[in-house]
């Protein structure tokens, strides 16, 4: 039983960082077989690295001069820029950079399932709180239905081949766009359990979306979470660049790369976590002995919900967040937005 529980939390098996890699393995195989589209982008790379490595959590959410540089590049609207420009440095406050937002449902002919649009609302309303921080926010400009018959896993068929096809018929250019799909109905085979709730990449251009799971669309970890791939954060676990180590020595290169969420060794050690007071004690790491720690009710780590308390992303993820979302996607056209009321 306990063992179905676990694997039913997963949240996004493959995430982008991931495949990623598996792409990169297969080119070695098979050259032919890779379109370009899935080559690592050397440009995006490039500002990912400088990212990690020069982040100054909240610093440059407060100049002027950032954000009128930041409205140019997004092809903001005249009005706010003269709004920004007219401002003296003294009397400057810090403004929310609104992003559009697309959602569409996508429906399968053969089993149709509508989403009713108060639990969309519900569900960018707990995307825009987690956000508010990191001053970006969604607005929906539009919602589609798109009828295809496709289920989260099939998109992933074919080393996300699907996926990818999917997004070029179907993406804007400059306008995230939500994709609400339907999970396969039997979720459970030979005893075992598994359930994809989303998926996106992480730090890529040549697609322009996030993949929801519809059962989940108003959770309150699931959207943050894949938003949080989508603007640039890995999980808190991830190893792909090396095991963070416990004292944070290596905490820009290794682990998540943001140093403010401690050394996690993953949701396998949840035995060590005590979801009443959200702490993990007595695993030690191996050759120091120092304690881990890691951040239990983090949205991007993969443990279960503590009780009564709230999600959260650390400043260092806000600044990824923020940092990503105006370097890396910058073909959203933005506009300012005052402060959100929830
Ligand atoms: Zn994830």
């Amino acid at each position: 039983m306990n063992k179905i529980k676990k694997r039913a939390r997963f949240y996004c098996r493959l995430s982008g960082m991931a495949l990623l890699f598996v792409a990169v393995a297969a080119y070695g195989q098979d050259p032919e077989a890779l379109s370009e589209k899935r080559m690592p982008d050397p440009k995006t790379e490039l500002l990912a690295d400088s990212m990690y490595h020069h982040l100054m959590p909240q610093q440059h959410f407060h100049d002027k001069e950032q954000l009128i540089k930041i409205l140019q590049q997004h092809e903001g609207r005249p009005t706010d820029l003269k709004h920004i420009e007219g401002l003296g440095q003294s009397d400057f406050e810090m403004h929310y950079l609104v992003f559009p937002l697309r959602v569409a449902i996508v429906v399968d002919p053969a089993r149709p399932d509508q989403l009713s649009l108060p639990r969309i609302r519900k569900g960018i309303e707990i995307l825009n709180r987690s956000l508010s921080d990191a001053w970006i926010q969604f607005k929906t400009v539009r919602i589609d239905t798109i009828y295809a018959p496709v289920t989260i896993n099939s998109l992933k068929d074919r080393n996300y081949e699907v996926y990818y096809a999917f997004s070029i018929a179907h993406d804007l250019r400059d306008t995230i766009s939500l994709y609400l799909v339907d999970n396969e109905e039997n979720l459970c085979e030979d005893y075992r359990c598994a359930r994809t709730q989303g998926f996106s990449n992480i730090l890529e251009t040549y697609t322009n979306n996030v993949v929801i799971d519809k059962f989940f669309v108003d959770d309150f970890k699931v959207m943050p979470h894949e938003f949080g791939h989508y603007f640039g954060l890995l999980h808190t676990a991830e190893t792909v660049f090396g095991l963070e180590r416990v004292d944070g020595g290596n905490c820009t290169e290794a682990g998540d790369r943001v140093c403010d969420t401690p050394a996690d060794p993953g949701e396998v050690y949840g035995v060590y976590v005590n979801y009443s007071n959200c702490e993990m004690k007595g695993l030690k790491e191996a050759g120091t002995g120092l304690e881990y720690h890691p951040m239990i009710n983090n949205y991007m780590s993969y443990y279960a919900p503590c009780y009564m308390r709230k999600f959260y992303f650390t400043p260092g993820q806000l600044d990824v967040i923020f940092y990503a979302a105006v370097h890396i996607r910058p073909n959203q056209i933005i506009e300012l937005g005052e402060v959100p009321e929830f």
